[in-house]
């Protein structure tokens, strides 16, 4: 008998990645002024984005993940400035959150299958998808190195921190939808004690496990995903 590994399953859901490609537009769009400021109004002046000035271009290493190898890319994200104030903000594209150079699909993907799968751990996650860093043409170093586990604690965190942005999309779906059981969904996610130390450790783990099972419902009712828009508009907290 073969014996498989609950993290052996999720496989495909680890391997996610922006493409390449989708950097590469987003960054050509960008040096072309072709994007369009996808912010919401400005949270000091409330002033519409519609009348926000293209302010900087900014480099951003990209991780991409191609057959779990990790490719380094440079891409630019974009600030817009509010003339009422001149307060400045990051327009984040869907593939992209704040501080993270994984993309969004990579950090959402490993992060739902720790929160959802009762059985995962973080190195048990790393052992069924070892992802490993392309080596660097100028580097002296010959080993291979592999993506550690703490990386993953680290994205459950972030995401686990949009605290806002949970509320925000619970909000919607049951405005589109007051007869959805989303609150008694939402209510019944359990995490397993074995996984936490300590009662914030656990409202974090909860709150990521939260987001991911939200995202899927609001994709089904307003076909979009909650990122960028939604995400942006509660400043991705
Ligand atoms: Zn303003």
């Amino acid at each position: 008998m073969t014996y498989t590994r609950s993290e052996d399953k999720n496989k495909a859901l680890l391997l996610q990645s922006a493409t390449a490609e989708q950097i590469r537009q987003h960054t050509e769009d960008i040096r072309q002024g072709v994007t369009s400021c996808c912010l919401p109004p400005c949270p000091r002046c409330q002033l519409t984005s519609d009348l926000f000035k293209r302010h900087e271009k900014r480099s951003r290493q990209f991780y991409v993940v191609m057959n779990q190898l990790v490719v380094t890319l440079m891409g630019l994200l974009l600030r817009w400035k509010c003339p009422g104030c001149n307060k400045t903000a990051t327009d984040y594209p869907g593939f992209a959150i704040p501080y993270k150079r994984y993309t969004l699909p990579t950090i959402l993907g490993f992060s739902s299958c720790y929160v959802a799968d009762p059985d995962s751990s973080y190195r048990g996650l790393i052992d069924a998808c070892p992802l490993e860093y392309e080596a660097k043409p100028d580097s002296e170093v010959s080993y291979t190195s592999i993506m550690e586990h703490s990386t993953i604690h680290r994205w459950v965190t972030t995401l686990g921190g949009y605290s806002q942005i949970v509320r925000e999309a619970t909000g919607l779906i049951l405005q589109a939808d007051p007869v959805t059981s989303i609150c008694r969904d939402l209510a019944g996610l359990m995490i397993p004690s074995k996984k936490y130390a300590s009662a914030l450790r656990k409202k974090v783990l909860l709150s990521c496990f939260r987001l991911v099972f939200l995202e899927s419902i609001y994709r089904s009712v307003f076909q979009v995903s909650i990122f960028p828009r939604l995400a942006t508009r509660c400043a991705y907290s």
